[in-house]
């Protein structure tokens, strides 16, 4: 029987209302290894989102003990509002052989390649800028302040694309959750993460 591999971190980023969230739950349904990390943030909640489900929700004195507790594998603060990903869940599903997906901005996948530069990395670009405006106003979550701030941010964020190993352009989500996919299973087969395997072969 061949040795469990560990799971790998897969950091996705993109753009506010680029369609992360959309790629990703359709990428959640194309593989049965991957589980989604569930951030803490300081953000109100938005119509529909459930504590626990899409984010934990605190308070900013809350959020800063976790910080300083050395909690957080990442953090960073967006558009008003403090992120971060809570450290002990990762750990113990890579341990388990999980992978887990970061959906986090730009400066918080900044940490992670620089803490854990084996993590994969894809950042997710819409098809245009006058797509994504379509799409962030389409939400009806954020006021016209917010959408505005969301969109100088989305320039910022696009131009540290080619930071990340991979760029994948959300036109049809579908299209997109397929691509991360072989993404992550070329990721799997590299010859780095699977030399063990050799050694169990020639021992068998
Ligand atoms: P993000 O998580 O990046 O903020 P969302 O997943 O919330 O973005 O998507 C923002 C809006 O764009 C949602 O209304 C969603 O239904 C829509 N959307 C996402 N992907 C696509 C796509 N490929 N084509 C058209 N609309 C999309
Ligand atoms: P939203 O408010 O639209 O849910 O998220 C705003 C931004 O925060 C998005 O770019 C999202 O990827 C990012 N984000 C969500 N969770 C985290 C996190 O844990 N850490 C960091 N650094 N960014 C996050």
């Amino acid at each position: 029987m061949l040795r469990r591999e560990k799971g790998r971190l897969i950091v996705i980023s993109g753009p506010s209302g680029t369609g992360k969230g959309t790629v990703i739950a359709l990428l959640m349904g194309l593989r049965d290894d991957l589980c989604l990390s569930v951030s803490l943030t300081t953000r109100a909640p938005r119509p529909g989102e459930v504590d626990g489900r899409d984010y934990f929700f605190v308070s900013r004195e809350e959020f800063e003990r976790r910080v300083e507790e050395g909690l957080l594998l990442e953090h960073a603060e967006f558009v008003g509002n403090c992120y971060g990903t809570p450290r002990e869940f990762v750990e113990q599903k890579l341990e388990e052989g999980v992978s887990v997906i970061l959906e986090i901005d730009v400066q918080g996948a900044e940490q992670v390649l620089s803490s854990c530069p084996d993590s994969v990395s894809v950042f997710i670009l819409p098809p245009s800028g006058t797509e994504l405006e379509r799409r962030l106003r389409g939400r009806h979550t954020d006021s016209e302040e917010k959408i505005r701030s969301r969109l100088l941010a989305a320039k910022r964020e696009c131009a540290e694309a080619g930071k990340y190993g991979y760029i994948v352009v959300n036109d049809s989500a579908q299209a997109a959750a397929e691509e991360i996919n072989a993404i992550i299973t070329a990721e799997k087969c590299k010859s780095a993460y699977r030399t063990n395997l050799v050694t169990e072969v020639l021992i068998s």
